[in-house]
């Protein structure tokens, strides 16, 4: 067996085709893509309009067991299958995955763009800025924090009067609202068009918010592995005359705006969706939206060209979509809707979509089914669940079936499962016999060994040919919750049925969460668990098929534009940290050349 090269060293090795000339093979018009750059192009929403008519594909969510913390190659097992089915199968593909955090590509993990001979090219685009749709969410988001401090610092130093004087200005000789002030005036029944109009105490519930700062669940992000923000003060500068609070950051990809742009089905929802994203609470109980603090326009203008699909080519030339980069533990963990949705129009009925839901299948596929599938609509052919020898032999040790529990966890959606065994050049022959022997005896439709990390699409061909056959066996698609149960139930059944805990306990800040979210009519969305993804319980350590625990949820946040309650298990930090030794010691530009060293 010849040696495999280093990731970057293989994507270098490889020239890819120009991605007009991608876009005009997939069936993309030229007036529906805009390029950036030789290799990277966003695709028009407009395209939804004209392939209305047009049969789905094929769709396929490839998942995995409990991984150890390297992962077990579900992204590459993604890219090695599309490249068998396309390149070597000639059926139309797309590969639909997410956009990486810049947190794990210089932390701990390094890029997600796949390996060995399956991955996405050019790597160093896909793993740093690609189009800018992650800035563009820490734009955004950020100008909602901006807009939250600022806001109460004013009403706190002004009278009624004087806010509202300044919240609606004299323009010229008129005073007039703006088109999201008259949004606001309708929420609170004041039907009135002319601001001098308005009587003293309406002027008063106009202009005051009045948030509880201690209610805010609006965090500041950023990109980046940095543990010192998880709790900050702000405000702590003497012109903002002692108006400081705790607050802390998360990461980019864990925000709500994140959750908003995969899960949106057009313009004009993520218009709605970016409204409604509830921030804080008033003094008097009342959820506080973007939309009441004037800025959700302004949100919408910073995502306009985020929302539209990122095109680039695997290795072999077929086609994938990036878009959208939630993680899977502390967010949801699927890349978006828009992009499964265009892709399935494009490859047509007898072409496949295949799409990735992080981390093991407790975390990303769980949310996909709950979460990703009741808002698209979609219902996928199959689940492929990644195994690897060396994340079970962790667990042959503690003589448990990680694996098996990961098949009973895709069963609960009634979806055929395939296996598919990601050979490591350490693996025997006899340990990946044993592995699919077991994966049927679970209850799997099949199970087959892959090698497309050394060999490319050629290696996966047998996945393939299972997937294919996969896609024709009767499939009984439930949810596992109903949305109407109440929110401690929901999280129970997760807890219990895919977790395997004994039970839930609800620590006081999430049962007053239960309490509040409730009230305020939030009580019915699906549930977003925020939980380590190295087990599957709420302790990292626990591995294997852990027994016998009561899983802690610390407490919960609403994700109201997004749609999803998100309860945060054990002590799970929603903004990680840099490890002793990072990946971005190895990683540099070499000068001569202009090429990045050192990704991975
Ligand atoms: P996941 O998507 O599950 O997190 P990745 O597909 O990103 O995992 O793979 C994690 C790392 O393991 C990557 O660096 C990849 O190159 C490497 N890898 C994946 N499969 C193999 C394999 N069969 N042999 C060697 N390395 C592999």
């Amino acid at each position: 067996q010849k040696p495999v090269p280093s990731d970057i060293v293989i994507s270098r090795s490889c020239v890819p085709k120009p991605i007009d000339r991608l876009a005009r093979e997939v069936g993309l018009l030229s007036d529906e893509v805009e390029l950036y750059g030789k290799t990277k192009a966003k695709v028009q929403l407009h395209i939804i309009k004209r392939l209305q008519k047009q049969p789905d594909g094929k769709y396929v969510v490839v998942t995995g067991i409990t991984p150890t913390p390297l992962g077990e190659g579900k992204s590459t097992t993604t890219i090695g299958l599309v490249q068998a089915l396309g390149a070597h199968m000639k059926l139309n593909v797309f590969a639909c995955v997410r956009q990486p955090s810049q947190g794990p590509t210089f932390g701990i993990k390094g890029g997600a763009a796949g390996g060995g001979y399956s991955q996405v090219i050019p790597m160093e685009e896909f793993n740093l800025h690609l189009t800018g749709d992650i800035h563009a969410i820490t734009a955004a988001n950020n100008l909602v924090a901006a807009a939250i401090d600022a806001r109460i610092f004013h009403e706190s130093t002004q009278s009624d009067k004087a806010l509202y004087n300044r919240l609606v200005p004299l323009s010229g000789e008129q005073r007039k609202f703006s088109p999201i002030q008259i949004n606001r005036l309708k929420k609170l029944g004041i039907e009135k068009t002319d601001p001098s109009a308005l009587t003293d105490e309406e002027i008063t519930r106009f202009a005051r918010l009045d948030i509880d700062p201690s209610s805010i669940t609006w965090q500041r992000v950023l990109d980046t592995n940095d543990r010192f923000l998880r709790k900050i003060t702000i405000g702590q500068s003497p012109t903002e005359k002692g108006y400081t609070r705790e607050a802390q950051f998360d990461i980019t990809v864990a925000s709500e705006i994140m959750a908003v742009l995969a899960l949106t089905s057009s313009l004009e929802d993520m218009r709605q969706r970016l409204a409604k994203m509830v921030v804080a609470t008033s003094c008097s109980g009342e959820p506080i939206t973007t939309e009441d603090l004037g800025v959700s326009g302004a949100l919408t203008v910073l995502m306009k060209d985020a929302i539209k699909p990122n095109l680039m080519q695997t290795l072999e030339g077929t086609p994938v979509f990036v878009h959208a980069g939630p993680f899977a533990n502390i967010a949801h963990g699927n890349s978006s809707i828009l992009a499964d949705k265009i892709a399935l129009r494009l490859v047509g009925p007898e072409g496949f979509v295949v799409t990735e839901a992080g981390f093991g299948a407790d975390i990303g596929m769980e949310k996909f089914f709950n979460i990703k599938c009741r808002y698209s609509g979609l219902r996928p052919h199959v689940v492929v669940l990644v195994a690897t020898v060396r994340a079970l032999k962790i667990a042959f040790i503690l003589k448990n079936h990680n694996m098996r529990k990961q098949i009973e966890n895709a069963q609960h959606f009634g979806v055929p499962v395939v296996v598919a065994v990601n050979a490591f050049k350490t693996d025997t022959e006899a340990e990946l016999d044993l592995i699919c022997d077991m994966a049927k005896a679970a209850g799997a439709f099949d199970a087959v060994r892959c090698f497309h990390w050394a060999e490319g699409g050629a290696g996966a061909v047998a996945l393939g040919q299972a997937v294919q056959r996969a896609c024709e066996a009767p499939s009984n698609f439930k949810f596992l919750y109903d949305l109407d149960l109440p929110i401690a139930d929901k999280i129970r059944i997760i807890a219990q049925k895919i977790y395997g805990a004994d039970d839930i306990q609800l620590l006081p800040d999430a049962q007053h969460k239960v309490e509040l979210y409730t009230k305020q009519g939030f009580g019915s969305l699906p549930i977003c668990m925020a939980k380590t993804h190295l087990s599957l319980s709420h302790e990292a350590d626990k591995k294997g098929v852990p027994r016998g625990f009561i899983l802690p949820i610390r407490d919960i946040r609403a994700s109201v534009g997004a749609g999803f309650l998100y309860p945060l298990v054990g002590t799970m930090p929603t903004i990680p940290g840099l490890p002793t030794r990072p990946c971005f010691y190895d990683i540099d530009l070499d000068p001569e050349t202009d090429q990045v060293n050192g990704l991975f």
